[in-house]
């Protein structure tokens, strides 16, 4: 049984309330098993396959409706299968495939089919189909609702304290809140101070001919962007810089646009007559990647980018998202504690991690840009073998040890 006040029944979107009409309550005694913090792709995932497990969760999301994300909107192999798997059809809500990827730095381009399937899909789609399977799969959502702090009490409970001040509590938190930090919980600060931008163009009809179906990485002087098609005939710019190549362009999007175009004349021949759909972009500061938690306590299980950051140029944070929500499930319904859970997850990340570290590292050097797409050329198998070694890890390789309480 769950209590609630009557101010909040409008921002709670679920069949299974029962309303307290009393004024005075603030903190609110719930039931739950599971209490997930953060509706975004790890979040929905876990509480689905928490609840089509007959569990009692509740999902709490600080958005009231889905919003644009700073992400490059790119579904790897590994994503698509997990969400097919959580009953989401990306080709219905109008995902486009991509079959081939392409690396242009400098004035080179070269270009290799992907060697797995690919499809791109905006994050507004995605997270509406995601939480709209949630509600269907029986998690109590609450929107619109930001959690403040997160802290145990003395009976072994989580308690979430929410924007107005109102508690919720649960034996067992999923953490789910992607780049943002909760005040107790946050990650390691970046060293490099990473900048990312998100704008949607309509590219000239000829440039949006040539883009079809691939996803292309453009390199330049610290950092480095990609372009792909999404639904409605639209192309995503996602793009990072570290801050001191950003502070240079006067921390100014326009003065970065011209200069990644200066740096790379393949953006600058893509872009060219492409109007901007968005009055200005979507940015994010201090994107720690490389981070991959050691342990948590007891009761709280990390996903998501709280559970690990892989660089973006991969394109593989969604399906790292899903991966880890998949496999903090399968701990949890294992009886398996959360210290555990998150340090075994850690050694399974580990080499992808590295290894789409080093990779990144590489696009950052000016030596390696280059020469990169002359390489790629005469031996396009490299892109394919990068592509598939920083693959977030399988799932056989995560296998969750029952613990008896
Ligand atoms: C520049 C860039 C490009 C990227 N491109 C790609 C790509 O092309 N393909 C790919 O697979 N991955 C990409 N990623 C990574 C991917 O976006 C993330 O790894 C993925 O979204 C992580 O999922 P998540 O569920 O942890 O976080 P999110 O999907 O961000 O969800 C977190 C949710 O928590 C909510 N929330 C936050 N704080 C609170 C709070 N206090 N209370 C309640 N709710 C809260 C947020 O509103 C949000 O809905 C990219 C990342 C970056 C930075």
């Amino acid at each position: 049984m769950k209590y609630l006040l009557k101010s909040q029944q409008s921002t709670i979107e679920s069949n299974k309330e029962i309303t307290v009409t009393t004024s005075t309550l603030n903190r609110i005694p719930v039931q739950d098993e599971v209490l997930i913090l953060g509706g975004g792709v790890a979040g929905c995932a876990a509480s689905i396959a928490l609840a089509r497990k007959g569990r009692s969760v509740t999902l709490i999301e600080r958005e009231p409706t889905p919003r644009h994300k700073i992400c490059g909107e790119f579904l790897s192999g590994e994503a698509l299968e997990d969400l097919h798997a959580l009953g989401i059809d990306v080709a219905s809500l109008g995902a486009v495939p991509i079959h081939y990827v392409r690396l242009a730095a400098a004035r080179r381009a070269a270009e290799a089919p992907l060697p797995f399937p690919a499809a791109s899909l905006t994050r507004k789609a995605l997270d509406t189909a995601l939480i709209a399977e949630a509600i269907a799969a029986g998690v109590r959502v609450e929107r619109g609702r930001s959690v403040e702090t997160l802290q145990l009490t003395p009976n072994n409970l989580w308690q979430a304290t929410l924007d107005d001040g109102v508690t919720r509590e649960a034996p067992t938190v999923f953490l789910a809140t992607g780049k943002h930090d909760l005040r107790g919980h946050a990650r390691p600060k970046d060293p490099e101070r990473w900048v990312a931008f998100k704008m949607y163009f309509r590219l000239a009809p000829a440039q949006a001919a040539e883009l079809a179906r691939a996803s292309e990485l453009m390199l330049y002087p610290g950092g480095y962007g990609g372009i792909q098609p999404v639904q409605g005939g639209i192309a995503n710019l996602c793009c990072v810089v570290q801050q001191r190549y950003l502070s240079g362009a006067g921390n100014r999007w326009q003065n970065f646009l011209a200069r990644m175009q200066r740096d790379c004349p393949h953006l600058a021949m893509r872009l060219a007559g492409a109007e901007p759909l968005l009055a200005k972009p979507i940015a994010i500061t201090h994107i720690p990647y490389g981070y991959i938690r050691r342990t948590s306590e007891n009761g709280l299980y990390c996903i998501g980018d709280q559970a690990a950051v892989i660089p973006s140029f991969t394109g593989d944070g969604i399906s790292v998202a899903l991966h880890t929500a998949r496999c903090a499930v399968a701990a949890y319904l294992a009886a398996e504690p959360a210290p555990l859970f998150q340090a075994k997850l850690r050694s399974s990340l580990l080499t992808q991690m590295r290894l789409a570290e080093f990779a990144a590292d590489g696009l950052n050097n000016s030596l390696a840009r280059a020469v990169l797409p002359f390489c790629l050329r005469v031996w396009p198998g490299v892109m394919r073998v990068t592509a598939r070694l920083t693959r977030v890890t399988q799932p056989a390789s995560y296998a969750p040890h029952a613990v008896a309480s």
